[in-house]
């Protein structure tokens, strides 16, 4: 997801360009602690407006991501919708009028242009969906999950384990099924 802002890094203060957003964006599932496993469905689309600012271009834009995720009741895969703002600095590496190498703003929060004047939106878009994520996704809100004696998920196959458990573990279970003599 480059765009090339050498011309805009070229300009005064203020000026800006708009684009839309269209590209594929990866996610890698050591940045996704407590989520589970998430993929990014399809291209990530939107638009995004690039500002030149003293230092750098400020990016800010909206996008629209779908998401691939795992329920963490039922463990099933389900896809979900995400629209997500960001707004993030990218700082030259290299004078676009001289070519000379500048000075690294490390102290900033933000991202780097690289030497050819490409400014990559993908790890500010990857960020955004990173912390948009839910800590606990679930695939809908009445989820039953998988049932903890027969491991079967019952959202799909229903079954009365929790029933029979609390039968067995009842004092008087067996008063149920006993047969009282018919002339008693
Ligand atoms: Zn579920
Ligand atoms: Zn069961």
């Amino acid at each position: 997801m480059l765009y090339n802002v050498a011309s805009l890094l070229k300009a005064p203060a203020g000026a800006d360009l708009r684009q839309t957003i269209d590209g594929v964006v990866t996610l890698e599932s050591d940045g996704l602690e407590g989520s589970g496993e998430a993929h990014v469905v399809g291209p990530v689309t939107g638009e995004v407006r690039f500002q030149r600012a003293n230092q750098g271009i400020l990016a800010t834009g909206t996008f629209h991501a779908r998401l691939d995720m795992q329920c963490g009741r039922c463990l099933t895969h389900f896809e979900q919708d995400l629209d997500a703002a960001f707004s993030d600095m990218f700082y030259p590496t290299i004078d676009v009028v001289t070519g000379t190498p500048l000075p690294t703003v490390d102290h900033e929060p933000g991202f780097v242009i690289d030497s050819r004047h490409h400014l990559d939106l993908s790890e500010s878009i990857r960020q955004q969906i990173i912390l948009d994520l839910p800590m606990s996704p679930i695939c809908r809100v009445d989820c039953a999950g998988l049932c903890p004696i027969c491991g079967g998920n019952r959202n799909v196959t229903p079954c009365d384990c929790e029933e029979r458990e609390d039968a067995a573990h009842n004092p008087f279970a067996r008063l149920i099924n006993l047969q009282l003599p018919e002339d008693a």
